[in-house]
């Protein structure tokens, strides 16, 4: 068997043209303009390549942002200051502090800043909580874009055996949380995890976010499961991998995502799409 490649660049593409269209109609009938507002403090290279790609992307789409940006020393009472103000700002329906956040910085703090409102991250724990019960507005937006892809896909949840390997805060666990909603029976693994590959093979559908490149091989996984790999690795010679190893699993696999093209695209779609939800919200709130 040779896995059918999840264009995840292509389904994002068709996502946005949605959501375009969904903004333009909003601002036709209720003069609203969906707004985000991203604070970077400091200069981290990677930081400033995610908020230029989220910023471009919203942009396209036709999401009014704001970038906040503060030096690496701002004082934790001034990027507090910042957030009360975009909170009482009815044109930013959507708040973002992109981490990591300088060491002086108390990062909890700081996310429970947000209104919850405006939360698009998800990353309040009024919306952790919220997920864990099943009913959040705000998904948090890379596990999110993997639900669209099985979606997109058609994969069936209901029943199947989803193994997610990683536990972070903001891919693993929501992960895990998501695909028991939809009833699935789930594992989660992690470092500590004795035996990957025994709980790896009981799979129908594997969600990889270790950081680790070449952690799956094509001996841990069974005939015929679909493949999401949320890990992005740049290795010594440059190169982009997740955590699979692609070519060798994509002869085993009925499904597989490629990174980058994958997960990758669908995360800054989220974005959108949670951004866009919270503006028609406040639309809502308001008739
Ligand atoms: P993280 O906070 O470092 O968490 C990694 C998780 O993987 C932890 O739970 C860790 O276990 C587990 N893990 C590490 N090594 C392992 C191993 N050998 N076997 C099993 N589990 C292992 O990372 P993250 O933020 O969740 O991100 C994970 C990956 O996804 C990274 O490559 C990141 O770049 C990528 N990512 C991609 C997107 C996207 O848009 N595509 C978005 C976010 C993240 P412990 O809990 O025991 O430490």
């Amino acid at each position: 068997m040779t896995a059918r490649i999840i264009d995840g660049k292509a389904i994002a593409k068709k996502l946005r043209a949605e959501y375009a269209e969904r903004i333009v109609a909003l601002k036709a009938k209720h003069g609203v303009v969906p707004g985000i507002a991203v604070i970077l403090v400091g200069d981290n290279p990677a930081s400033e390549v995610y908020v230029r790609n989220k910023i471009s992307a919203c942009r396209e789409t036709g999401i009014h942002s704001e970038l906040v940006r503060l030096p690496a020393d701002a004082p934790e009472a001034e990027v507090l200051a910042r957030i009360d103000a975009l909170n009482a700002d009815p044109a930013v329906h959507g708040i973002l502090v992109q981490l990591p956040l300088p060491p002086h910085i108390d990062v909890p703090k700081v996310l429970e800043r947000i209104d919850v409102s405006k939360d698009v991250d998800g990353f309040h724990l009024y919306n952790v909580g919220a997920l864990v019960v099943g009913n959040t507005v705000f998904p948090p937006c890379t596990p999110f874009g993997v639900q669209k892809l099985l979606e997109h896909e058609n994969v069936p949840i209901e029943g199947r055996n989803v193994v997610v390997v990683g536990a972070s805060n903001i891919v693993g666990k929501p992960m895990a949380l998501m695909l028991m909603k939809q009833e699935a029976t789930v594992c989660i693994c992690h470092k500590k995890t004795r035996n990957l590959g025994m709980f790896t093979r009981l799979a129908d559908i594997l969600v990889v976010a270790a950081g680790v490149p070449g952690l799956i091989s094509a001996d841990m996984v069974k005939e015929g499961v679909v493949v999401i790999d949320v890990g992005i690795n740049r290795l010594p010679d440059g190169r982009l991998v997740g955590d699979v190893d692609f070519e060798d699993v994509r002869h085993k696999a009925s499904l597989i995502t490629p990174v980058p093209g994958g997960v990758g695209p669908m995360t800054i779609t989220m974005l959108l799409h949670n951004t866009l939800g919270s503006a028609e919200r406040s639309v809502a709130a308001k008739v």
